[in-house]
């Protein structure tokens, strides 16, 4: 397997005259590089012959400076770049050219104004810095996944995967984006941070999409505290109240003869319901998806660099469509995200769910029918101490599943 090798740090002006491509001895100079043979695949043994194939355009992982073979490397400790191009002067003298990925480390020397602190051990910074690296370098791959905080639908990023957030261009050293805090605290999100109160619930408002620490809204004090049902009521992406088709006659009829009658409707009622019109619709679609769209979207330590933020979005999608279109969800497991119960808190599945009818969720002053109290997906057997202990943790400040309110538009996160 690779030797390890000298890493550039930022690379300095460029010395007239032959200059190598990359810091290793042997590497080639631009001249002979151009007139090497290109190639896509190369291949690595291990120590036990086995060999691997990398190909142009894999993330892969370097032995960091200094270490050898069969040294205990915590996997964070890699190196990563991209493979941009594979040239070899024979079989057994291949070279790779790459783009590393900065470590948060690396990206304060090229930029004194980045903060690293703020970044997880798994992190790394996109770059444009190229190198020349012999492919006895090469240890495995590193799939990176790209972390857009903003982005509704980010895939699950796993405790023990490279992510990045961020790019460093070396030309103009700058870092895009700009890191920027989006609590009311002003400090950056550390996914590494594993104190309960440093969780970040998310408000999906499109005015707001912003994530809050656990513990810095927690105590902000309301007189109506949202609740579970409130999560429902509310489309994910517009932030617009569900509307029912003929709501008038939902409340009065069974479910499945409403759901027909509605499929026929051609012009659905826009009333905006109060939230008990949607008992008898919420009881008719599945438990454990009602209960994946009635959790709150969190992110942060135990949850996961993303969170659960993309299994959430797709749960209430489906519910709010289906409350909409009056259907019972159908199919709703082939709308959710591949794995997406692991980014799901624990115990999410275990709790009940109780939807309490309180204030409506939106505009229009719609006045609810008081004190209306029902319990979903109370499918889940008692399983003693164990389900016990867990609802009367939740109790506790540090709770992720515990339903706040956002400061800026006091809806329900
Ligand atoms: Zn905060
Ligand atoms: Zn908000």
């Amino acid at each position: 397997m690779p030797k390890s090798r000298s890493r550039l740090t930022i690379k300095k002006k460029s010395k007239k005259g032959r200059v190598a491509l990359g810091r290793e001895k042997n590497a080639p100079t631009a001249e002979e590089w151009a007139g090497m043979p290109q190639y896509y695949t190369f291949q690595v043994e291990d120590e036990d012959g086995m060999g691997h194939d990398f190909s142009v355009n894999d993330l892969a992982r370097i032995l960091p400076h200094k270490r050898e073979v069969g040294d205990v490397i915590e996997t964070h400790e890699y190196w990563v770049c991209k493979i941009v191009d594979v040239r070899a002067r024979s079989d057994t003298d291949v070279w790779v050219s790459i783009e590393w990925f900065y470590s948060p480390q690396d990206a304060i020397e090229l930029n004194k104004e980045f903060d690293p602190s703020h970044c997880g051990k798994y992190e790394r910074l996109k770059s444009n810095h190229t190198d020349c690296v012999s492919s006895h370098c090469f240890d495995g791959l590193a799939p990176a996944k790209q972390y857009d905080e903003t982005n509704l639908d980010q895939e699950s990023i796993g405790g023990e995967e490279f992510y990045y957030r961020y790019t460093a261009n070396i030309s103009d050293k700058s870092i895009f984006p700009t890191p920027s805090a989006s609590c009311v605290c002003d400090c950056l999100y550390n996914p590494s941070d594993v104190a309960p109160n440093s969780v970040m619930h998310l408000c999906p408002q499109p005015g707001c999409r912003k994530y809050y620490h656990r513990g810095c809204i927690a105590s902000m004090s309301t007189k109506n505290p949202p609740e579970r049902i409130h999560f429902l009521l509310t489309d994910p992406d517009t932030g617009a109240s569900i509307q029912l088709p003929l709501i008038e006659s939902a409340s009065a009829e069974p479910a499945k003869k409403r759901r027909r009658a509605s499929s026929h409707a051609s012009v659905p009622n826009t009333t905006i319901p109060s939230p008990a019109a949607f008992r008898p619709l919420l009881a008719a679609l599945p438990p454990v998806l009602v209960r994946a769209a009635a959790q709150p979207m969190v992110r942060g330590g135990v949850l996961g660099v993303a969170g659960n933020t993309a299994a959430v979005v797709a749960a209430r999608r489906t519910v709010c469509a289906a409350l909409r279109d009056g259907t019972f969800a159908e199919g709703w497991e082939k709308r959710m995200p591949e794995g997406w119960e692991q980014t799901m808190p624990e115990g999410w599945d275990a709790e009940d769910v109780l939807l309490v009818g309180g204030t409506a969720v939106g505009e229009n002053g719609v006045k609810p029918e008081p004190g209306v109290k029902f319990e979903l997906g109370v499918s889940v057997s008692a399983g003693g101490g164990k389900r016990k202990g867990a609802k009367g943790k939740r109790k506790t400040e540090a709770d992720p599943m515990a339903v706040l309110q956002c400061p800026e538009c006091g809806g329900p996160v």
